[in-house]
């Protein structure tokens, strides 16, 4: 009987996946997988994966181990080199996530998605002109935030539609008192956006938030070239590809990322108990309470 090398087909699994003819498998760039083959991943387009080591990116596709385990954006991975001429890079490794930010589709669903891995921080935009809507959808990002491991930065933008910032003001002091750190932009005028941008330096930030709101608009202003670096981290062949996120670095802030969520709409946390869901409203958590799994609505 002939022996069947289940490596290779394994291997071959991803055949859609054609290396690209680029310098993403430069020598160098090989080089320094062989080196140290541990990377980051910033974008994830199906079966391919941009992976960075050190400054240089590298396309990669799946080995036939990741089978079953997908990585996501911010992930570090092990990557080996192309075996041969024709082969690609492979992912043969997810290390251990510290962080991870998780939604569900809806709350009635456990099912859960991950929106990014081992980010340090979420920057959340809501728009001054709706707070009302902003802050639920606020609340939601918050606590997943919380379950996740990831700091939280509220950012209140649009402010330059607003006259009366009572409300703003509000919503300000009640999260700065909860422990949250707020920043108010207008991507119109410009106001806030180096305050901002400071409070991404040295972090990977996930951007999230309703559609609308100016993440896009913020976005653009934190990343000037991002439109020209999509070519190159992910959104490869125009821009309405399926890439569900991707990171790109925020020019002249050294290992500072900003993580783009589209596609995020809604921010379900289905997979929390609800006695679980108070542990991650800080101004709930430290309420003397005597009972374990309070919701705290209406128990003695
Ligand atoms: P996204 O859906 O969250 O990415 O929002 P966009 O960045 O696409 O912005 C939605 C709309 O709001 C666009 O028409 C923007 O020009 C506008 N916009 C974004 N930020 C601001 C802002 O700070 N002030 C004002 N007045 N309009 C803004």
């Amino acid at each position: 009987m002939p022996r069947i090398d289940i490596d290779l087909i394994e291997e071959e699994w991803d055949d859609d996946f054609r290396p690209p003819s680029d310098s993403r498998y430069s020598q160098a760039a090989q080089d320094r997988i062989r080196r140290d083959g541990t990377g980051r991943v910033v974008a994830v387009d199906r079966g391919r994966v941009t992976v960075l080591f050190e400054d240089e990116l590298l396309e990669a596709a799946y080995a036939g181990s990741m089978r079953r385990e997908k990585v996501t954006v911010g992930d570090r991975v092990r990557v080996r080199p192309p075996k041969h001429e024709n082969d690609s890079a492979r992912v043969t490794e997810r290390l251990d996530r510290e962080t991870v930010l998780l939604r569900t589709a809806d709350d009635t669903t456990e099912d859960e998605r991950v929106v990014v891995a081992n980010a340090e921080q979420v920057a959340v935009v809501i728009s001054a002109d709706y707070l009302d809507v902003g802050t639920r959808f606020l609340d939601r990002v918050l606590v997943a935030a919380g379950a996740g491991g990831l700091d939280a930065l509220v950012c209140i933008n649009k402010l330059d539609l607003v006259e009366d910032t009572r409300e703003v003001d509000d919503v300000e002091q009640r999260y700065a008192a909860a422990g949250y750190e707020v920043v108010r932009t207008s991507a119109a005028t410009g106001e806030g956006v180096d305050e901002l941008k400071w409070k991404l330096e040295g972090c990977w930030t996930a951007m999230t938030g309703h559609s609308g709101v100016g993440k896009s608009s913020l976005f653009n202003l934190l990343v000037p070239d991002a439109d020209h670096l999509v070519g190159e981290v992910g959104r490869r062949g125009g821009r309405h590809t399926t890439v569900s996120a991707r990171a790109l670095p925020v020019p002249g802030h050294e290992d500072t990322w900003l993580v783009d969520t589209p596609g995020v709409r809604s921010f379900g946390v289905g997979s929390l108990a609800p006695g679980e869901l108070a542990q991650h409203f800080p101004e709930l958590r430290d309420l003397d309470c005597a009972l374990d799994d309070c919701v705290h609505d209406g128990e003695p």
